[in-house]
Order: structure tokens, then C-alpha cells, then sequence
């Protein structure tokens, strides 16, 4: 039988003087924010040492993963890569940052969910120098009722202001 990847039994470590060991998770995940998702492929792979602390358990490593973002100007995606470090602690009777030791085993999923999207951008841009949707048709910004002006203003209107007025 196929246990769950992200459910790993700690009963070894649990109140234990031994080092920490290593686990490598490589799965597919259904993770998303509003403007980003994490892609189903490559896989999501979590790279994590596991110890013992006094009353819990420290995971601390790298999460390496493929990202799709919505871009907030122009709703363009783009697909974002890398890895970030990591680190949790799980205990018996966990704070409001720490996680649950369920019996003698831990949920990595909520661990590795929740700090993987808060490191992503909330608000993400394909570039700094995103123009927005100022060039389409479909898309009219001077009825865009967020009245961002900046973001709206057509190139060709600067263009103009540079000109020298004609005779
Ligand atoms: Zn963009």
C-alpha cells in the first residue's frame, strides 16, 4: 500500500538524541494563489533534513518547484522557476506558527503548501516595464473603473508631450 508522499513517520526521531535524516519528495501538486499556480510539471520537489529538537521536530531544507503567473498589467502568464529554502518546526501542541506532530508521524503538505505560496509574489509582473494592456483593442483603460492613470496612459500621449507644439 502507497502511503500519502507528504505523511512521514517520525517515531525514530520523536524525543531522540540522532541526527537529522534526509528525505528527497518529488510530487505533483495542485497548489495556486489567485495569479499564480504551481505547475503540475516539472514535478515539485522538496529536498528536507528531518531532526529531532526538544519537544518536536525541526524540517528545514529546499523546495524547488515551477510557477505560472498571471501577469497583473497585461494577464499575460509566464512561468517562473527556482528554489527557496525552507523551514517548519512540528510539535505535540503546536503555536500558531509551528505545526501538528499527528501520533508519531507529520503532514509535511500544509508545511510545504503554505510556505511555498507565501513566498511567491501576491501581485506578480511579467517585467518591470510592462505596459499593460494600453496597445490592445479589446481592452479600453479610460473606463477602467480602478482609475490607475499611470498604468493607463497611452505611449503615443508622452510621445506627444515631447513633441514642440506646431505653428
Ligand atoms: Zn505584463
Amino acid at each position: 500500500m502507497n502511503r500519502p508522499p507528504f505523511l512521514v513517520d517520525v517515531s525514530d526521531l520523536l524525543g531522540r538524541d540522532v541526527p537529522p535524516r534526509d528525505i528527497l519528495i518529488e510530487v505533483t501538486v495542485d497548489w495556486k494563489l489567485e495569479m499564480s499556480r504551481i505547475l503540475a510539471d516539472p514535478p515539485f520537489i522538496a529536498d528536507l533534513a528531518i531532526g529531532p529538537i526538544p519537544g518536536g521536530i525541526l524540517v528545514r531544507g529546499e523546495v524547488c518547484y515551477s510557477v505560472e503567473h498571471t501577469c497583473r498589467r497585461c494577464l499575460a502568464t509566464f512561468v517562473d522557476d527556482g528554489c527557496d529554502p525552507i523551514t517548519g518546526l512540528f510539535e505535540m501542541d503546536p503555536g500558531e506558527d509551528t505545526y501538528p506532530i499527528l501520533g508519531t508521524s507529520i503532514d509535511l503538505e500544509p508545511f510545504l503548501r503554505d510556505e511555498t505560496l507565501l513566498g511567491l509574489p501576491l501581485l506578480p509582473i511579467c517585467s518591470e516595464s510592462c505596459e499593460g494592456l494600453v496597445s490592445t483593442a479589446e481592452t479600453d483603460l479610460n473606463t477602467d473603473p480602478s482609475g490607475d492613470t499611470n498604468d493607463a496612459r497611452s505611449p503615443f500621449a508622452v510621445l506627444r508631450d515631447l513633441l514642440p507644439p506646431e505653428d
